[in-house]
């Protein structure tokens, strides 16, 4: 088998030779962990802020080690109750390797009459259950409400905006070219689409939410979220879910210049991190089965072919070269 390993730390925006993939023996599992053959890997915004060396909520990826984060696959040897020989299974170690070893409690079944092995790396997994409890439970949105996603044709912000027009409310999403807007438009039914590389995303938002916004999805920091401090309603919600904007950034970034309208507006600006609300995960799978048996939510991935070619889908996931999921696909069958 072969892993992928951080050679260097990426400076600003990642590079090919941040990376370096090399062969490996397939390890035997020990007492209590599973081998998994992996059929997908996902990659991740937050993969980036673990190749700096800084202190966050995940540990910092270490250099000349295996990267890791999401993958789906089938279970080839297992040393736990928990699991047997041909499970399928989703968890968020086992990434960027053709073969893993892990604790079992690493892992969750992945049951595929509910959905495709990769949607559980999408809307039925991390990111989906993101978007639900972010939304739902942070953003509490009800029927007439204006919500505004951004990165909204992503894994999480396709999601948000689809559980959002199932709540009955009026959806606005920013995406960053033409071809995503009108993805946004025709398949995902959003009520308004805005290119915030042609319209400066202040601008176009105001026109796109003339009575105001009640609930932001915040994806991106930066201009967008000053953007919508400025158009929330009083007692809007702001549900801080990340700032791909500043992830490349190579020294700390202002904040949004008008935060002191959130006192008159009586705003609640909340962050979350998904793993703390692992409790929801029942309602989640629960919900989000029905809804993709209905066809209420789409599953929407761009797949890239070849574990060689992670580190390039990494780095286009940062420029936006994803609609949907961005996976990597290890194996056919
Ligand atoms: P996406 O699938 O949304 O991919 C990232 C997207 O970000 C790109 O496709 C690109 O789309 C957009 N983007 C890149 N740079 C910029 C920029 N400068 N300004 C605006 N948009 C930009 O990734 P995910 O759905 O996995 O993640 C979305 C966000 O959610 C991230 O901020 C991530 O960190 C966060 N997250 C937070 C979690 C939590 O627990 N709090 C859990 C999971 C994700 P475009 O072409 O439109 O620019």
């Amino acid at each position: 088998g072969r892993e992928i390993r951080l050679k260097s730390r990426p400076h600003g925006e990642p590079t090919p030779d941040n990376f370096e993939t090399v062969t490996v023996s397939v390890p035997e599992p020990a007492e209590g962990q599973v081998l998994v053959r992996n059929h997908f890997m996902s990659v991740d915004p937050y993969m980036r802020g673990r190749m700096n060396d800084a202190k966050s909520y995940v540990p910092p990826f270490k250099l000349g080690e295996a990267l890791d984060g999401g993958s789906v696959g089938q279970v080839l040897r297992s040393r736990s109750p928990d699991f047997k020989e041909g499970d399928f299974v989703v968890g968020g170690t086992g990434g960027w390797r053709d073969y893993a070893v892990a604790p079992a409690k690493h892992y969750q079944k992945a049951d595929p009459s509910v959905g495709p092995l990769s949607a559980y790396l999408g809307v039925l997994g991390m990111p989906g259950m993101t978007a639900y409890v972010g939304l739902l439970d942070l953003g509490k949105p009800k029927a007439g409400d204006t919500v505004f996603v951004s990165a909204a044709a992503g894994a999480v912000g396709g999601v948000v905006g689809q559980i959002a027009r199932i709540q009955g409310c009026r959806v606005v999403g920013s995406v960053g070219s033409e071809a995503k807007v009108k993805h946004l438009r025709d398949d995902l039914k959003f009520d308004a689409a805005l290119d915030y590389k042609t319209t400066p995303i202040a601008e176009s938002l105001a026109k796109a939410c003339p009575e105001g916004i009640d609930v932001y999805f915040d994806n991106v920091g930066g201009d967008h979220l000053e953007a919508a401090i400025g158009l929330m309603k009083n007692h809007g919600r702001i549900v801080l879910c990340g700032a791909i904007s500043v992830y490349n950034a190579t020294a700390p970034t202002p904040g949004p210049r008008n935060l002191f309208l959130a006192v008159g507006k009586r705003l609640t600006l909340q962050g979350f991190i998904v793993g703390d609300h692992a409790a929801r995960r029942a309602d989640f799978l629960r919900d989000m089965g029905q809804w993709l048996r209905e066809g209420k939510v789409q599953d929407v991935a761009t797949v890239v072919d070849g574990l060689d070619k992670a580190p390039d889908a990494f780095i286009g996931l940062l420029r936006g070269d994803n609609t949907g999921k961005m996976l990597v696909r290890l194996a056919k069958d």
